[in-house]
């Protein structure tokens, strides 16, 4: 699968899921624009792309990351940057509910507008929006979440319909729990809150609705999103694909 002469934007590729699809991209050719919060310079020098910083939490800094895709010439746009936050519904606080928005779904769609018209001039495109599970299912005491991400699917259907004619695809993707530094912080969490051992924590409440009884690699997200971007995978569009164990299944 060659990306050779494609240029991909991958937003929080300092970590985890976005690590690992920045790396496959470049592995493969494309020239990866490394965004994160974070200084991510040094990882861009490895992948020979470009950092570019941007809290997506700021739409002001959004937008200016859109303008920079923008002038890059964008090809392929991965969603990715995202943070949990988990409380009870009444004791959500507002503030932490309307970041957790901003960062995994209006950011999200600001990119998106911001890069849809130069795809559409080069009559090709890819989205890729990580999602979760959660996109499709809900669990207690993550509503922030859950919420931006069904409203992920939401605008993966929506901008899909739009951008179909022009060569374009949006897609999302679905992981259940993918061993990252988020996943590793939750399952010491919850180790402590529950007096038990992590790997009886990953047993008994991380893969509780699992079929296949592991973490998700990081890496095998990375694949998905590889095909996906692939000319192979031109016929699919609009479409949200679960990595997840089986829990979905059920
Ligand atoms: P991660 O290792 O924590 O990586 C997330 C990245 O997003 C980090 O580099 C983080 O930067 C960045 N980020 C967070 N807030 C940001 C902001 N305001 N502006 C810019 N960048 C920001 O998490 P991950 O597990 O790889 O998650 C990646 C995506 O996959 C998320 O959208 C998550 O919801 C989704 N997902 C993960 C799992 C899972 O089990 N891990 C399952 C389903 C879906 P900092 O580290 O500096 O905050």
């Amino acid at each position: 699968m060659s990306f050779k002469g494609k240029t991909v934007l991958v937003t929080g590729a300092g970590s985890g899921i976005g690590l690992a699809i920045a790396r496959a991209f470049a592995r493969e050719g494309a020239r990866v624009l490394v965004h994160d919060v974070r200084d991510a310079s040094r990882l861009a020098e490895e992948l020979g792309g470009v950092y570019l910083q941007a809290d997506l939490a700021d739409p002001e800094g959004v937008e200016a990351l859109g303008r920079r895709g923008a002038e890059m010439g964008v090809d392929i746009l991965v969603n990715n940057a995202g943070f949990q936050h988990i409380a009870p519904v009444e004791e959500f606080p507002l503030a932490t509910w309307q970041k957790m928005l901003q960062v995994m779904l209006t950011a999200p769609f600001q990119l998106t507008r911001a890069l849809l018209p130069g795809m559409k001039g080069r009559g090709w495109g890819r989205i890729l929006n990580i999602a979760s599970i959660h996109a499709l299912v809900a669990s207690p005491f993550k509503s922030a979440y859950i919420s931006a991400k069904h409203g992920l699917v939401g605008l993966t259907r929506a901008v899909a319909l739009e951008a179909g004619p022009f060569g374009i695809t949006v897609n999302a993707i679905a992981p259940a729990y993918v061993r990252t530094p988020l996943v590793e912080g939750q399952i010491r969490d919850q180790a402590k809150t529950l007096g038990i051992p992590p790997e009886e924590v990953v047993e008994k409440v991380f893969l509780a609705q699992a079929a296949v009884r592991r973490l998700i690699e990081p890496e095998e997200v990375a694949e998905l999103a590889l095909f996906l971007a692939s000319e192979k995978a031109s016929a699919i569009t609009g479409a949200v694909f679960p990595i997840d164990l089986g829990w979905t299944a059920r």
